[in-house]
């Protein structure tokens, strides 16, 4: 017998749900229960919505990884009684998060899709309804009662991603996310185009694992020209900083200078780790293709390959939390674990 699928719709925070503060001028969170109220179209959905609300909607610039393990410590209470889930959530960091899900849920069999707009829902203009309205579409797909989506997603403007892989790119347009280096998992038309190829699949014995140790001993240098070994030594001895991601030139070019690579090479020998990641918006880290990254690759600087920033870092958080051997540590960051690099 059909069985409507059961959604569960989880509101941090966002633009989305925000209103002005007439005395101040600035946009601020405001009660979930409101914002269901503002879209009555949601009841003509083929599905059975039940909402949870964080007891203090934040902007997700304040976003953190306890955030974070907030948001996996309700999908994983609430696993077996939903068939897909939606996280309204600000554009600001939406990629971080959707990146550092996708690492803190692993064998996920059901749909996790981020969402969030531009403008307020209650602007005249908003591009909120259609993102919130068809998040929840997508997160309700199904083929023989197995949910489609199978993986940590984001939905803005029509397009699906797998979500660590996005970026925000814009804080004008309504396009606000690309995907540089993976195509779209699928577009809102008048029909749905979805690119089965690229969908992730689990083995449907294994069951749902959730980490909630992330480490946040870590820190992200963009390099630019004119750095200087001042600078770049006080980034490398913060106290206690167990891992870095290195945001270098190219297809992962740094400075030949000395006291670059021998300031590398000391931190990488007391043990941090160093992960080498493009500044370019798409393309990939090759290192030793050029003679500017071949001596980093010759000292063990880990490569992020095609990785965005933000799954970068929130991998690297995740590694470390899990307390991944040493000697493992580079194999363990170079292997694709949901599809983030690859
Ligand atoms: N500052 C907002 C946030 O990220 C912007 C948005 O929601 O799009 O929470």
């Amino acid at each position: 017998m059909y069985k409507k699928p059961a959604i569960l719709l989880i509101y941090t925070g966002g633009t989305i749900g925000m209103v002005k503060d007439f005395s101040t001028g600035a946009l601020k969170a405001f009660n979930f229960d409101q914002l269901l109220e503002r879209i009555p179209e949601l009841n003509l959905l083929d599905c059975s919505i039940a909402t949870y609300s964080f007891d203090t909607p934040i902007d997700s610039s304040d976003m953190n990884p306890e955030h974070w393990v907030s948001m996996v410590s309700i999908i994983e209470e609430n696993y077996d009684r939903y068939d897909g889930f939606v996280i309204l959530h600000g554009s600001d960091t939406m990629s971080y998060s959707a990146s550092a899900l996708s690492f803190m849920l692993q064998n996920l069999q059901k749909p996790v899709v981020l969402t969030g707009s531009q403008l307020p829902i209650g602007d005249l203009r908003t591009d909120a309804k259609e993102n919130l309205i068809t998040a929840i579409q997508v997160a309700t797909f199904q083929v023989n009662s197995v949910p489609l989506f199978q993986e940590v997603c984001l939905y803005f403007e029509y397009k699906l991603y797998r979500g660590n892989r996005t970026t925000k790119v814009s804080a004008e347009l309504f396009n606000a996310f690309t995907s540089p280096n993976v195509p779209h998992l699928a577009e809102s038309g008048v029909h749905f185009k979805i690119n089965e190829a690229l969908l992730l699949k689990h083995d449907p014995t294994k069951k749902l694992a959730v980490y909630k140790q992330m480490d946040t001993r870590v820190m992200i240098l963009k390099l630019f020209p004119g750095i200087n070994q001042s600078m770049f030594e006080s980034i490398l001895k913060i106290p206690h900083l167990k891992g870095l991601i290195l945001e270098t030139y190219g297809s992962g070019n740094a400075p030949t200078e000395k006291w670059f690579l021998s300031c590398l090479h000391q931190a990488m020998d007391q043990g941090l780790k160093v992960v080498n990641v493009t500044q370019c918006s798409g393309g990939s880290v090759n290192m030793g293709q050029y003679e500017t990254s071949t001596e980093m690759k010759e000292i063990g600087v880990i490569s992020g390959m095609d990785i965005t920033t933000e799954a970068a870092i929130t991998k690297l958080m995740f590694l470390l939390g899990q307390q991944v051997d040493a000697a493992d540590f580079k194999a363990q960051f170079e292997r694709p674990i949901c599809g983030e690099m690859g």
